[in-house]
């Protein structure tokens, strides 16, 4: 079924274009989010076969497993903050500020640092996965994609529904591990960049979430 779709990523990722399957090794797989939520979305899949049908939660139990999905994350988390500069570094003020000391003559005894893009990558899993096979997204923090349709998909990227890889292990009674009760995907909206919120009203969110993305990138 569709739940089972991210499979043939794992059981055969030299059969995929590079801009599908980013990389791959023995122990996992990056792929492109085929519907992405934000303006950079990519996954991470473990092959290992003792976890790939396991709930996260579950999974990240065995912590040697979790330490190797961290240390993996820490690459790509990587990897996605060099394609968010090529694809905005001209258009930010930082960059702009480091370029334009890199050029004077002489330059400065002290260079200003560069943007941190890996700053604006998120990474985790969702409490409540669609997909069957085990997987960790490694996003921008923008929310801004056309793909973004639903109240949910904003939701379950902006509140505790989305579980950041460095809580794991999660404690016994981490409230997280009950997100239904917890009623997340129903909360009203809030911007993850300002904080203001926008009730239950999702094309005033849309909206916003452009404007914010535009000034976002420029930062
Ligand atoms: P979940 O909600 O299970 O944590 O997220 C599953 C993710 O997989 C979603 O972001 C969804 O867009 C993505 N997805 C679903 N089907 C496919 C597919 O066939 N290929 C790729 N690359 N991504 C998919
Ligand atoms: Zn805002």
């Amino acid at each position: 079924g569709v739940r089972d779709g991210l499979g043939a990523y794992i059981a055969k990722p030299e059969t995929y274009a590079p801009d599908v399957v980013v990389y791959h090794n023995d122990d996992f797989v990056a792929i492109h989010d085929m519907f992405p939520k934000s303006s950079l979305h990519l996954l991470l899949l473990p092959r290992d076969q003792t976890k790939t049908r396991m709930h996260p939660f579950d999974a990240f139990e065995d912590t040697e497993f979790l330490e190797k999905v961290k240390t993996e994350t820490r690459t790509l988390r990587k990897l996605a903050a060099g394609e968010l500069r090529r694809k905005y570094g001209k258009d930010s003020a930082q960059e702009q500020t480091r370029q334009a000391a890199l050029s004077a003559d002489p330059p400065p005894d002290e260079l200003p640092l560069g943007r941190d893009w890996e700053h604006d990558i998120v990474v985790g899993v969702h409490a409540v996965p669609s997909m069957n096979h085990l997987h960790v997204h490694v996003l921008s923090v923008d929310r801004y994609s056309e793909r973004l349709k639903h109240r949910k998909h904003y939701n379950s990227f902006s509140t505790p529904f989305f579980v950041p890889i460095e809580d794991f292990p999660l404690a016994e009674d981490d409230v997280r591990r009950n997100p239904t009760r917890e009623g997340y995907l129903k909360r009203d909206f809030t911007c993850w960049r300002c904080s203001r919120g926008f009730g239950n009203r999702f094309a005033e969110l849309k909206q916003h979430l452009e404007q914010e993305f535009k000034e976002w990138k420029k930062l």
